[in-house]
């Protein structure tokens, strides 16, 4: 390739507002009940695509070099410039692209980036707009060293990758429906309407960057439902427009969790594990201490229930001889399982 892509991206940058103007004209004219776009959400969808050009610009002067030092040390193979070697480029990027994509989904250091792409409760042209300055931190460019290896230059690395990321602009609508045989072949607005939404469904599904095939073929693939509206953003909302808390949200929450729990094998499932581990952990733990707190209720129930009777039988006028305690486990606040006894107070 003999072209740069940051010039190219630069240079569709007025095609990309156009179409965020033509969507929302569209979808007031055709659907006026709903509210495709709101002012604070684009702007701040925005903010992030600023901070996160500004960050990128950066963070390619450090990760070139580690992309020459593959490229000059272990590639495998020397490609001459031509439109096979663009080809094979394009292909081993998107499939590389599709990995990076399902393990931002399924591993917490890289959701924590990732999921500022997703926090957005609406979808529309401006969500391509929404991502993080922390990619470079989380590790994104680890995923295209393969490409260095397999023989091509730095530049047609970075080039190739802002190809990916400028298609995929595309596919963040709302205004266009299904696209007959091409849903077969690339990632479409049907196609990513579905990865951005949150429906049982939906959630973790479609990672494609241009083509749909890897889904097919790696069985994450899901079909947008007629009868299953797409409701997008995440599992536990964000309820904010302020840029750097989008951005820096997840980070913050990884960090407590990490230093919260207990021994290093959950503190590294606190960074790599799938997001919704801590979740699970902490849900986990409360009901430890629910059973715990159950327990000593039920200890000190069961205290103020045996003086209760060891009162009544010890009340003049009472038979002789029924004073003593009943035996340990004849009254349901004395068994010794914590599991019946946690059960006893809650009642009904
Ligand atoms: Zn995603
Ligand atoms: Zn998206």
């Amino acid at each position: 390739m003999q072209f740069d892509a940051e010039l190219l991206l630069l240079a569709m940058a007025p095609v990309f507002l156009a179409c965020i103007g033509w969507e929302a004209w569209h979808v007031r004219r055709t659907r006026p009940a709903e509210r495709l776009y709101s002012w604070r959400d684009t702007l701040c969808n925005a903010a992030l695509a600023l901070m996160q050009q500004a960050a990128d610009k950066l963070a390619w002067l450090a990760i070139i070099p580690v992309y020459a030092f593959f490229y000059e040390h272990y590639r495998i193979y020397t490609w001459q410039a031509s439109w096979m070697s663009f080809v094979v480029l394009f292909i081993a990027q998107d499939l590389l692209y599709y990995v990076f994509h399902r393990c931002s989904h399924r591993v917490r250091w890289l959701w924590a980036a990732h999921v500022v792409h997703h926090s957005s409760k609406r979808m529309n042209f401006s969500t391509a707009f929404r991502q993080s300055l922390m990619y470079p931190v989380a590790g994104m460019w680890l995923f295209w060293i393969p490409l260095a290896i397999l023989g091509f230059p730095p530049k047609q690395i970075v080039a190739i990758v802002l190809l990916n990321l400028g298609f995929q602009f595309f596919v963040h609508t709302q205004a266009i429906g299904k696209l007959g045989w091409l849903e077969y072949v690339f990632n479409t607005p049907s196609i990513h309407r579905v990865h951005h939404a949150r429906n049982e469904r939906y959630i973790d599904r479609n990672y494609a960057g241009v083509l749909v095939i890897w889904d097919r073929l790696f069985g994450s693939y899901v079909e947008e439902n007629p009868h299953d509206t797409p409701v997008y953003g995440i599992v536990e909302p964000l309820h904010t427009y302020n840029p750097l808390k989008a951005t820096f949200h997840e980070w913050a929450s990884m960090a407590a969790d990490f230093a919260r729990v207990r021994g290093w094998r959950n503190k590294w499932r606190a960074l790599f594990a799938p997001p919704e581990w801590a979740t699970a952990y902490h849900a986990r733990q409360r009901g430890v201490r629910q059973t715990e707190l159950g327990t000593q209720k039920v200890c000190a129930q069961t205290r103020v229930q045996t003086q209760a009777h060891t009162r009544s039988h010890a009340h003049p006028g009472t038979e002789p001889g029924n004073t003593m305690s009943p035996e340990i486990g004849d009254q349901p606040g004395l068994n010794t399982n914590h599991t019946t006894a946690f059960r006893t107070p809650r009642g009904p």
